[in-house]
């Protein structure tokens, strides 16, 4: 039979996940000669050989193509035939500018586990990992993924290493992190009283005993540093948060196996396949109400009714949880409120050797930091709350042109997003730019996209307000041109760009805090917008927020602030709890600032509402972490109650009834889950009256949401299905955070699509 030969090219996540050594196989099989080979920018094939099988070969890529790895074009062409005598792997080459994706790092494969008890070079082995699994992101200094270019690279491979390495056959071929007992990096344990072992069994026995016991050991793992204890033992779980300096925050919970995760939480099939995904992100799950088992402390969640859960993902993990008695440990970052998760050993030691039992490090240098990612399902998909390892640098394909855009985000939950051809990479997260620590990570992240994705930046987008530390430094970013967007703007186009939508849509943006075009803090924004530019059409009327972000930490302010606002100061003679908890002489000062108009900004933060009814239902004064009372509130929602508070709308929206009706409410005794089911409903009917105005009025049916009010599920989940009965077309944030780490995205989606109309 005549035959042929090819040049195929195949972009996407085809690096670092088995895809070579797939091809080969694919090509040997079908008796097919050649080469493949890795360039920066993708995988290149030359292959000879029948047109049929030839055919047959690129089918089956497509067909069969690894789990991890993700095909976004096949690009073949004929070329003059060239006569190979057999298929190999070519040593990689480095072409262009252009960038092949990145694999985020893979949770460890079944067959791995299985090796850790069969291969005698690897047994008990707490790094192992193949062409299917092992860290990837958080390991790679430069393109292409050779081991040279990662922190592997000061590990020589073993000849027993190396001879996997090399065979094609073998599942280790070419599995750049290859390594065993006898050539690769390790764990030790150093013990408060100064003893250290290198012994993993040793190792996990003492960890092991230290958990049993009550004690809290700090672990380092793929992208960053834990802290872990018994998720049982309520002393362990406030010795960790002693150790982390009192954090108020929830803590994820790591499971066994999901059979005793599913004791504990609610699980429906869409969450499970969040769990066991090889992103093996947290999962935020609804507490069973009622288990045959001791219930986990009620401590390490604030008593909430959510969990994030998450299932082992490191070797190491599976070797340790294996050896507990308790099913389920806390595991929470390694780091201080503001600063980002720890990664260098020397760091940990000075810091938690003195508060923890244990430390656990070991000696694979992390180059690229990650936490764990945080997922919920909503309306039966995945929402990406925290968007780091796993997920992290797979690029979001827009229908834009990104060319060497610089977005650096918002202030907190900050993300940056570089651009590059239509793709947007969102960085992983990085956190509140308050820490010193965490602007430092900022910058480096930053410089560090630009060279790994051999980015040329000639854009910057920034958000709108004037102090953002991230906006000072998109503004001194090389002197580029700096294209500035609305924080609730860009909370739309984040949701625009992720679904593809280029036209003018209803923009529905609730979160707690962005500056508005009047100085003023918005956040429960009607537009109408396209990608280029917004028009506000409502929102909820302004209210003082007497301390600024002080308020923020103190609802109580919040609630005394509409209190006033509404019943002037007779609500000093109402029986609220609120005011036996702020105290007369406080709240009189609250006043004063007010009328004053001493550093009493105004805002329309939908968030503030659920702040401020948080502290006038007596769940809420003090904020022990951020978003606390709109939390809590959610989780005191019944969705058998129904029910709603009166409110108007004129040019804006008043919700002075709606406040009269929660504090008649309140002094009745009415129920807490009422009030926070009746409010919620509130907030469903609400944004239904508006968007119903909007479309009667400007002919729009689709309705985009976006911004942090959006995660949550009663409010998504009643609005989903509200509008969607009455024929909208509905958008909401799926593979990017609705919260702030999603603003980045739309920064650069709006300046992108600026600089198209020349409008830069
Ligand atoms: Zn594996
Ligand atoms: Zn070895
Ligand atoms: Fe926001």
């Amino acid at each position: 039979m005549e035959k042929i030969s090819l040049s195929i090219t195949v972009s996407g996540l085809v690096q670092g996940v088995g895809f070579r050594p797939f091809i080969y196989r694919k090509a040997v099989q079908s008796g097919l000669t050649g080469w493949v080979q890795n360039t920066n920018a993708n995988v290149r094939i030359e292959v000879t050989g029948s047109r049929e099988k030839l055919d047959n070969f690129i089918s089956s890529i497509e067909r069969d193509v690894p789990s991890a790895a993700a095909i976004e074009k096949i690009i073949y062409s004929e070329i003059k035939l060239v006569a190979y005598t057999s298929f190999s792997i070519r040593e990689s080459n480095n072409v262009s500018d252009d960038v092949t994706e990145i694999s985020p790092d893979i949770a460890v494969c079944i067959d791995c586990l299985e090796d850790m008890k069969q291969q005698p070079h690897r047994e008990a082995y707490a790094f192992i990992n193949c062409t299917n699994c092992g860290p990837r992101f958080t390991i790679i200094e430069n393109l292409p993924f050779d081991r040279s270019e990662t922190t592997m690279k000061s590990f020589e491979m073993c000849p027993v290493c190396r001879k996997e390495y090399d065979n094609v056959t073998d599942r280790r071929f070419h599995a750049q992190p290859i390594a065993c007992n006898n050539c690769g990096p390790e764990y030790e344990i150093i013990t408060r009283n100064g003893s250290s072992s290198k012994d993993i069994f040793s190792i996990i026995r003492q960890v092991a005993d230290i958990i049993g016991s009550g004690g809290v050991v700090l672990i380092k793992g793929l992208g960053g540093m834990h802290l872990a204890c018994d998720a049982f033992n309520d002393a362990a779980i406030n010795k960790l948060r002693l150790a982390k300096k009192r954090d108020g925050k929830p803590f994820a919970v790591m499971f066994r196996n999901i059979d005793l995760l599913r004791m504990y939480t609610e699980i429906d099939s869409a969450s499970e396949q969040s769990l066991i995904s090889w992103k093996r992100p947290i999962v935020l799950l609804e507490k069973k109400e009622t288990s045959p088992l001791p219930p986990l402390s009620h401590i390490l969640n604030s008593g909430l009714n959510l969990i994030g859960a998450m299932l082992p993902y490191m070797p190491f993990h599976h070797l340790l949880m294996e050896s507990l008695c308790t099913p389920a440990i806390v595991l929470t970052s390694g780091n201080f409120h503001n600063e980002p998760i720890i990664i260098d050993n020397e760091l940990a030691r000075k810091q938690f050797l003195s508060s923890t039992d244990a430390l656990v490090l070991h000696n694979r240098e992390i180059y690229n930091r990650t936490d764990d990612s945080v997922t919920r399902i909503i309306a039966g998909k995945e929402r990406i709350f925290r968007r780091s390892r796993g997920y992290v640098p797979a690029p979001i394909i827009t229908g834009l042109n990104t060319e060497g855009i610089l977005a650096f985000g918002a202030e907190l939950t900050n993300c940056f997003c570089a651009g590059k051809g239509n793709k947007a990479y969102l960085s992983q997260h990085i956190g509140d730019l308050q820490g010193f620590g965490t602007t430092e990570f900022y910058e480096e992240t930053i410089s560090r996209f630009i060279k790994l994705f051999r980015i040329k930046p000639s854009l910057v987008a920034v958000d709108m307000h004037p102090d953002y530390i991230s906006s000072k430094s998109g503004f001194s970013y090389n002197s580029l041109p700096v294209v500035m967007v609305q924080h609730h703007h860009a909370h739309i186009a984040s949701c625009m760009a992720e679904h593809a939508l280029d036209e003018k849509v209803i923009g529905v943006a609730f979160d707690g805090t962005g500056f508005g075009t009047d100085g003023n803090i918005w956040g429960s924004e009607f537009l109408v917008c396209d990608m280029i530019d917004f028009e506000r059409i409502t929102h909820f009327d302004y209210i003082p927020l007497p301390g600024g972000d002080t308020a923020i930490e103190e609802p109580w302010r919040i609630a005394v602030s509409w209190l006033y606002k509404v019943f002037g100061k007779s609500f000093t003679s109402f029986n609220l709890p609120l005011l036996k908890v702020a105290g007369k002489e406080r709240y009189e000062i609250i006043i004063r600032m007010i009328d004053k108009k001493i550093n009493s900004p105004l805002t329309s933060g939908a968030g503030r509402l659920f702040d401020a009814v948080a502290s006038l239902a007596d769940i809420v004064h003090f904020s022990s972490f951020q978003s606390e009372g709109p939390m809590r509130l959610e989780s005191l929602v019944r969705s058998g109650i129904k029910g709603s508070y009166p409110y108007s709308s004129r040019q804006t929206i008043c919700l002075d009834e709606l406040i009269k009706a929660i504090v008649d409410d309140v002094l009745k005794g009415e129920e807490k889950v009422t009030i926070a089911t009746k409010l919620h409903n509130t907030i469903i009917l609400i944004i239904f009256d508006i968007v119903s105005a909007i479309r009667k009025d400007k002919g729009i049916n689709k309705v985009v949401l976006s911004g942090g009010v959006f995660q949550n599920k009663y409010l998504l989940e009643g609005i989903t299905d509200l509008l969607t009965k009455n024929d909208f077309e509905l958008y909401s944030n799926r593979s990017v955070p609705a919260n702030d780490g999603g603003i980045a995205l739309g920064q650069l989606a709006v300046a992108s699509k600026r600089r198209e109309m020349k409008c830069v």
